[in-house]
């Protein structure tokens, strides 16, 4: 389908973003790596009267390590994400996820600030993000104020953004020594959406683990924090009693619906798999027998 008409302005600053919103109102969309945008416009889910591009905003860039944390601009590409030194160090887990995203053409374009929007229910960076208990940093003309990732996701394709607001960066808390993190994923071809996916992250104190955050994609409105399964996992070793006491709490956590990839049962059955395979990663190879 062809996109329907609208205007399009490029912003420089945050300061042509609130202009440009005042004069525009609920017609203005903001347009980072267009990889979804440009496509609801050509299906006519999305009709906007002007297309605010804020690639050129120097105020949404950059990586930055300060106070044990990671800030992530909002403009930063997956392609970034995957080759950056501080994300590698303090963050792996948001690079390990970069070549499960679609395809380099996409990765080259599509921004962190975006996928965060847009909030796909199967998308990784969003599960990503909650799994590694970051912050999320919204800006508006009136300021910035930050939301914890997890509360950042309200529902299918919806966010704790609101009118006038974007997405200005994502705080990471550094990873310790003790953190291990992983990111998993069950999908029909290389590059495709998940159809059903766990970024998982654990602080392992010895052999225990000391706190565990399992963020499941593609089996629900958004990335779901299975608490039970978490629950299960703390303040136990990590072995295989461990591993099969979360999959089996995760009845308790999760209520997929089906979609065209198969019905709730096989979702649950793919969470209960992903979370041993996770799981399994982080188990020293001495006691796999165990
Ligand atoms: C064929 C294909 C396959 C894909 N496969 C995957 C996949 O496997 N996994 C995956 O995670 N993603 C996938 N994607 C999506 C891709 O990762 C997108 O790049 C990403 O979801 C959107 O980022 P963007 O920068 O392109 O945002 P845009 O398309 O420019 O914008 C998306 C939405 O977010 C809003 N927005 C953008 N930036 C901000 C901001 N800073 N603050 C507030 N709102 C903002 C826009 O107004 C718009 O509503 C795929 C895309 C395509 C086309």
């Amino acid at each position: 389908m062809k996109w329907p008409a609208f205007g399009y302005a490029r912003a420089t600053t945050l300061g042509d973003v609130w202009r440009l919103q005042a004069e525009h109102g609920e017609g203005a969309k903001l347009l980072a790596g267009g990889q979804t945008l440009l496509a609801t416009l050509a299906y006519r889910l999305s009709e906007p009267g002007i297309l605010v591009d804020i690639t050129r905003i120097e105020a949404l860039r950059g990586i930055a390590l300060s106070d044990g944390v990671l800030r992530i601009g909002a403009l930063t590409r997956h392609a970034e994400l995957g080759q950056d030194a501080l994300v590698a160090r303090h963050a792996p887990l948001l690079a390990e996820a970069v070549p499960l995203i679609a395809h380099p053409a996409i990765r080259n374009r599509g921004t962190i600030g975006g996928s965060l929007a847009y909030a796909d229910p199967a998308a990784e960076l969003p599960a990503c993000v909650v799994a590694l208990g970051a912050t999320v940093v919204l800006a508006s003309a009136g300021g910035e104020r930050r939301v914890p990732a997890e509360a950042f996701f309200t529902g299918l394709l919806a966010t704790a953004l609101r009118p006038g607001e974007l997405i200005a960066a994502v705080e990471v808390p550094v990873a310790t020594p003790a953190t291990r993190c992983a990111i998993v994923e069950v999908a029909r071809r290389t590059g495709d959406y998940a159809m059903a996916g766990l970024a998982a992250c654990l602080v392992l104190d010895g052999g225990r683990v000391g706190a565990a955050r399992l963020a499941f994609f593609g089996v629900g409105d958004g990335p779901v924090l299975a608490r039970l399964a978490m629950a299960a996992l703390e303040g136990r070793a990590l072995d295989a009693g461990a591993i099969a006491a979360a999959q089996a709490a995760l009845a308790g956590d999760l209520d997929p619906p089906g979609d065209l990839h198969g019905p709730p049962e096989m979702k649950r059955h793919l969470a209960r798999v992903l979370t041993a395979r996770a799981l399994a990663r982080f188990r020293p190879a001495s006691e796999m027998a165990a």
